[in-house]
């Protein structure tokens, strides 16, 4: 069954003593990396920087995250955040079989605990690129534009991957292509929400399990249906998942298919 204060009690557990529905996003654009990675069997040194494109699609996605979600969610779940940058490089990455190279939150301990240190946080986005088309040398990643189901430090913890190419739509609104580029910031959260649950050994859907509900990607607008009937439990019974990629975010339009 699903319990009615399903999300404040997550709140209770968040290790911040209050159980209002507010949420306390620290999202933080990595605008360099530099980072020794093995890839096709030899060591290689891989350099990226953010476009200042990439940080305006970030700064737009964030806006539209903390109105669709208190709007998605008729106002159980009120979004706040602090967007920061920093010029100090993601230098380590953790690697699985599953998704290739990612971020957990170890490696980016040094810039990410000061803020954790202040207490408001409960929940971090982390931005980054694995690759530029313009230039030589790209992180291998197993197709994933987000990671999530994660935690740093008691509090949820989510990779969001800035495209290769800056003329991909995935982060930019257009009214023909894409009306929902917040969409990677939602599903992120939700595993969040989803990972919460099965702690308290609440039934609910997998996230990722929305064909086997009748959930499909639509254009212009992607899982945004499943998503809202997802946080307002709108979606009965269970599976259990693991960390997961997000593979099924690239399915929009075909624009986004080219990842
Ligand atoms: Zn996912």
């Amino acid at each position: 069954m699903f319990g009615t204060a399903w999300f404040s009690d997550f709140k209770i557990e968040s290790g911040v003593a209050n159980t209002s529905n507010t949420w306390n996003f620290l999202c933080v654009l990595f605008n360099n990396l530099d980072v020794n990675i093995e890839k096709n069997g030899t060591k290689q040194n891989i350099k990226l920087k953010l476009t200042q494109i990439d940080r305006e699609d970030m700064n737009a996605c964030m806006r539209r995250f903390q109105n669709s979600m208190q709007e998605m969610s008729g106002g159980k779940i009120k979004i706040q955040y602090d967007m920061v940058q920093t010029s100090a490089p993601i230098t380590s990455m953790s690697y699985d079989e599953e998704n290739g190279y990612y971020v957990s939150g170890y490696d980016v301990k040094d810039v990410i605990d000061p803020y954790l240190a202040q207490g408001k946080y409960d929940h971090i986005f982390i931005a980054f690129r694995t690759g530029d088309m313009n230039q030589q040398g790209a992180i291998p990643v197993n197709d994933w534009i987000g990671l999530g189901y994660m935690e740093y430090r008691g509090i949820g913890f989510s990779n969001i991957r800035l495209p290769d190419d800056d003329h991909n739509y995935i982060y930019k609104y257009d009214t023909r292509i894409n009306t929902f580029p917040e969409e990677v910031m939602v599903h992120e959260f939700l595993h969040t929400l989803e990972r919460n649950a099965e702690d308290y050994h609440m039934e609910r859907p997998s996230l990722h399990d929305n064909e086997k509900y009748g959930y499909h990607s639509q254009k212009l607008i992607g899982l945004k249906t499943w998503y809202q009937d997802y946080m307002n439990q709108n979606i009965q019974t269970a599976n259990r998942k693991n960390r997961t990629s997000c593979r099924n975010l690239y399915k929009k339009t075909s624009k986004i298919n080219r990842f």
